[in-house]
């Protein structure tokens, strides 16, 4: 049984796939893929000893060894062309961080045909990525765990050109306006609203700052509004 995000993760794996789950923590993900025949073959790579022996842990006790494989490394590096991956997975942690991982794999010339991904953070620096290195969001969904809410991106090769709302609030979110997507940006604009107040409270409506919340403000409400 997967958490409601990692469910919206496992929804974009093809079945047969190859994945290399990245930062795999408890290896729950490729576990649950690997119980319901739905991968041929994973890796679980970890680059912290702690969640490593986790992972271990999970793949052995459920006797999944066979197609399972934990392995101690930074980022990409777990994956050896022998691996045959097609499809990396990054799921739980920060944009930024991601997309460090990302671009550190392709100065090793690794490149993957297949990314399923879900900041926790920072989307838009990684959807400013995936433009740049010509890589295109094909499905995108967004799940919400009590006051979190989670984006998760299935991406494909290609050049695909995203605008800045499709950067900011997602190409194919921004379109479909789920009750979630919704509810996200409505707390969002909450959250702008309250420290625009407090802007105005201290006098500081002529400052950038004040500009740029405002702009932001207004830039939420014309998604929500169209
Ligand atoms: N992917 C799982 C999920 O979504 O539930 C676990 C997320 S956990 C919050 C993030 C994991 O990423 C941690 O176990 C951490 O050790 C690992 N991690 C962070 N940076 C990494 C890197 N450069 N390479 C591999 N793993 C990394």
């Amino acid at each position: 049984h997967l958490s409601l995000r990692l469910q919206a993760v496992a929804n974009y794996v093809k079945k047969g796939a190859r994945i290399a789950d990245i930062g795999s923590d408890h290896a729950y993900l490729p576990a649950y893929l690997a119980r319901h025949q739905q991968i041929d073959y994973a890796i679980a790579g970890e680059v912290a000893r702690g969640p490593f022996d986790n992972a271990k842990h999970e793949i052995q006790s459920q006797g999944l060894a066979d197609i399972v494989h934990p392995r101690l490394a930074n980022g990409l590096k777990a994956i050896t062309p022998d691996d045959k991956i097609d499809t990396v997975i990054i799921a739980g942690m920060g944009g930024i961080l991601i997309t460090e991982i990302l671009s550190a794999g392709l100065t090793q010339h690794q490149r993957f045909p297949n990314l399923i991904l879900q900041p926790n953070t920072d989307e838009f620096i990684v959807r400013e990525w995936l433009m740049k290195h010509d890589y295109t969001i094909h499905s995108e969904s967004i799940v919400q765990e009590g006051k979190h809410f989670y984006e998760v991106m299935m991406i494909e090769q290609g050049k695909q050109t995203l605008s800045r709302q499709d950067i900011y609030f997602g190409p194919v979110l921004s379109k479909q306006k789920s009750p979630t997507f919704k509810a996200r940006w409505e707390k969002e604009l909450e959250r702008i609203h309250i420290i625009l107040l407090k802007l105005r409270q201290a006098n500081k409506m002529n400052t950038q700052a004040y500009d740029e919340w405002s702009q932001r403000y207004q830039e939420i409400q014309e998604v929500l509004n169209r």
